[in-house]
């Protein structure tokens, strides 16, 4: 049954952000220094009470909540980290929340999960508000550094390896609201995606606002189907044991990228299409130029099968491959060497 949800009302266009935020002095502004520099001169007059946020640890979101952030409304404005820190806040104090994304690198704005930590381990908190009002306000988003923009390409390839791990996880009965209709209407925002990748490489702000439609036709499937997973599945997985096993955060997109490539190889799943808008798009991938190394890399994609049971209980190709293997995760290291080679002789 399809469940009534109230969708954001999106408000796009230049110069939104200095209209809009002339409405917020009950507001608080949870942010992080670049953006807020950024976006400073830009609001009406910028709001009184601000907050900065320097993790997801809840422990720093609970000191945020108490440090007088209960107020009315909460704007979060930044990249990933702001956002999801906002959505925490609005979620514990009631308050009515707005989202102003700085960089398309990331959908968080769209997304009613906030990733939160506890002791550096994903411990997220889901169904969190709906924000009333997402501001894309091209005049910001072009002032960020267009690696993070590029990088936001991530947060919509990932259907790519997500739809094959949804469908096995279906398969193998796993609750996952299967729903073919989604899954074909996320095949088409992929066709779109691959279509718009190279005005995203050439650092074009269509490219840019084109990620964000996709992002916004994603939403109602967000919120109608908490467990639906056409747009995460075991390349978030990996991209996520791999920060924790790192102890930091990395470009959210770019390791999602590198997931997408490793386990698109590993499910047998066009890798190279994966590979051609990767590189359409210019979105690093490598471990040396996106902070990591191939230990790591292989660290993380070795450990997943602990990360699934223990961490985030998503069933995925990791699953299929190492589910009543008679070899242990011989087939894992194997599929991983292949990949590993595969993703070393991209050009
Ligand atoms: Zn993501």
């Amino acid at each position: 049954m399809e469940t009534a949800v109230k969708l954001p009302a999106v408000t796009k266009g230049a110069g939104v952000l200095g209209r809009v935020s002339a409405g917020w002095r009950d507001g608080v502004v949870v942010t992080t220094q670049s953006p807020w520099t950024i976006a400073r001169p830009m609001m009406a007059s910028p709001a009184p009470n601000i907050v900065f946020v320097k993790s997801l640890e809840r422990e720093h979101l609970e000191e945020l909540v108490r440090a007088g952030t209960s107020r009315p409304i909460v704007i979060g404005l930044g990249s990933g980290l702001a956002m999801d820190a906002a959505k925490y806040i609005a979620w514990r104090t009631g308050a009515s929340l707005i989202q102003v994304p700085s960089t398309v690198s990331n959908n968080a704005c769209f997304t009613r999960t906030c990733g939160c930590l506890e002791q550096g381990q994903r411990a997220p908190v889901r169904n969190v508000p709906v924000p009333e009002q997402i501001l894309i306000d091209p005049d910001l988003i072009r002032q960020a550094p267009a690696r993070l923009n590029r990088a936001g390409v991530g947060e919509v390839l990932c259907s790519h390896t997500s739809l094959v791990d949804w469908e096995l996880a279906h398969r193998a009965g796993r609750d996952v609201d299967w729903q073919a209709a989604i899954a074909e209407r996320t095949r088409r925002e992929l066709r779109t995606l691959e279509q718009v990748a190279p005005a995203i490489g050439a650092d074009e702000m269509d490219g840019y606002v084109a990620l964000m439609d996709i992002g916004e036709r994603f939403a109602p499937e967000f919120l109608a189907h908490p467990k639906a997973r056409f747009n995460a599945a075991s390349e978030h997985l990996f991209a996520w044991c791999l920060e924790q096993q790192m102890g930091r955060r990395l470009i959210h997109g770019e390791s999602v990228c590198l997931g997408i490539l490793l386990m698109a190889h590993l499910q047998d799943n066009a890798p190279d299409w994966a590979a051609g808008v990767i590189r359409a798009a210019r979105v690093a991938f490598r471990p040396e130029q996106i902070g990591t190394t191939w230990d790591q890399v292989e660290r993380a994609v070795l450990a997943l099968p602990d990360y699934a049971r223990q961490v985030v209980p998503w069933y995925s190709i990791i699953d299929a491959l190492t589910d009543h293997a008679t070899d242990g995760h011989g087939k894992l290291e194997r599929g991983f060497k292949a990949a590993r080679a595969f993703v070393e002789g991209l050009h």
